[in-house]
């Protein structure tokens, strides 16, 4: 998929062959077999990967997944996507990803320990805060992130705080972080909002899921915007009010009963009828392929913000464009946390640590700065955004090869 996307917008960009064999693989790919002595006292061995796909714009810059059915085909994929989104705001940053094949829940915590450790003896050469540079993802929490900041400040004799981010603040982190996925697409739902000429203090807006991302929306678009949330869903079903949503009734209720139906004053609706209601936003912030060639058609919303990765499928597209939907894609909607990250790196190399507010601030002119220019390439090109994003980034990235010679 991920170079199906590139070979479509190589052919509107018109680029050279030589380019696309340049950008439809990746720089570097490091497998590594991790031993870890077992609370048995075992040794299992587990494999792991490292994918930097390119970093002609910077250090490689992406997440550590911990899954069991972990391939290095899905990390090289996620690692081109980290490339291209890095781009598209603009970042000095190259795309890169990593993942261990394991089942957290099946090992303890001293296991899991020594099993971060591991992976970095193994892979620590390839790393650092100016080579690649490591984040949280799928099971992967700031515990383990500091495991392994540790340890790869003891390999390299000092401190290395900005060999990854996602640290908890007293270790290195950022102020902002938890929310920046969600404040970033709340910029770029305003700028759609005014390029609609919708008043977003005045609008509707149905979320699909409420884990960290889709609680977080929930309430700064309440709290910092004005919006109404009328509907949220998590995966048991959804929850209505025309009225708007009490959001910290909901979070309440999700916490003392792990689902968000029967929270005080809604009504219980399907998941499919979150995303069908007649509001102006919505917000999937779940998995992917929510909306489908099966239910694009029933969408009454003016803009769709993709805060999940990969909600849309490409039929999808296809019918939300031809009926005017605003689609915000992905990769420029919930890039607010890859761009907090950037700023946990800066701030770890200065050593001074800014407000959440100086945080919002700089993401806000991050995320409104490319938006305005995903619209424009999508207006330019006579595409739809998410095409119009990979035009902005490719072309950066392209530029940036043959600046430096490399093409
Ligand atoms: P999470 O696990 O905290 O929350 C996921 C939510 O989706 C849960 O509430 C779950 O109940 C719900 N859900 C699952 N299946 C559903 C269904 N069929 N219908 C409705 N709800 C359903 O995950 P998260 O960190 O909030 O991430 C959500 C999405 O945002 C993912 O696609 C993720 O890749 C993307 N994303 C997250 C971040 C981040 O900073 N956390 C950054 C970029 C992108």
């Amino acid at each position: 998929m991920a170079q199906e996307q590139l070979y479509a917008c190589a052919k509107l960009l018109d680029l050279e062959d030589d380019v696309v064999r340049m950008l439809e693989n990746p720089m570097q790919q490091v497998q590594v077999s991790v031993p870890v002595k077992m609370d048995d006292g075992t040794t299992n061995v587990f494999q792991g990967f490292r994918v930097m796909y390119n970093n002609v714009l910077g250090p490689a810059k992406g997440g550590i997944r911990f899954h069991p059915e972990e391939t290095v085909d899905t990390v090289r994929a996620l690692a081109a996507w980290m490339t291209w989104k890095c781009a598209l705001l603009d970042l000095p940053l190259g795309g890169g990803k990593g993942g261990i094949i394991c089942n957290t829940k099946e090992l303890s915590e001293g296991e899991l320990e020594r099993l971060s450790r591991s992976y970095i003896d193994r892979i620590w050469k390839f790393i650092g805060p100016d080579v690649d540079v490591l984040a949280p993802d799928v099971y992967t929490t700031p515990q383990i992130m500091v495991w392994m900041m540790d340890e790869y400040s003891k390999l390299s004799g000092k401190n290395q705080f900005g060999v990854l981010t996602g640290k908890p603040i007293i270790a290195g982190g950022s102020a902002g972080r938890g929310d920046a996925t969600a404040m970033g697409g709340m910029y770029t739902i305003r700028e759609a909002s005014k390029e609609l000429g919708i008043d977003l203090s005045k609008t509707t807006i149905a979320i699909q899921g409420f884990g960290n991302v889709g609680s977080s929306v929930a309430t700064l678009s309440q709290e910092f915007f004005g919006a109404t949330v009328v509907a949220v869903s998590d995966s048991k079903g959804g929850v209505y009010n025309p009225d708007g949503l009490n959001i910290q009734e909901v979070i309440k209720h999700k916490a003392e009963t792990k689902s968000v139906i029967n929270a005080p004053n809604t009504q219980t609706i399907t998941n499919n009828e979150v995303l069908e209601l007649d509001v102006d936003i919505i917000i999937p912030a779940a998995l992917e392929n929510a909306i489908t060639k099966d239910n694009a058609g029933n969408i009454k919303a003016k803009i769709l913000a993709e805060l999940a990765n990969g909600p849309t499928t490409p039929e999808a597209d296809e019918i939300l464009y031809n009926n005017g939907v605003h689609v915000i894609p992905d990769f420029l909607c919930n890039a607010g946390g890859v761009t907090a990250s950037y700023f946990e790196m800066v701030q770890n190399m200065y050593m001074y640590y800014w407000t959440a507010e100086e945080v919002y601030e700089r993401l806000d002119k991050k995320m409104t700065k490319a938006y305005h220019e995903v619209l424009y390439a999508s207006k330019n090109h006579n595409v739809n955004m998410r095409m119009g994003a990979y035009a902005v980034a490719v072309t950066r990235v392209v530029d940036a090869m043959k600046l430096r010679g490399w093409i």
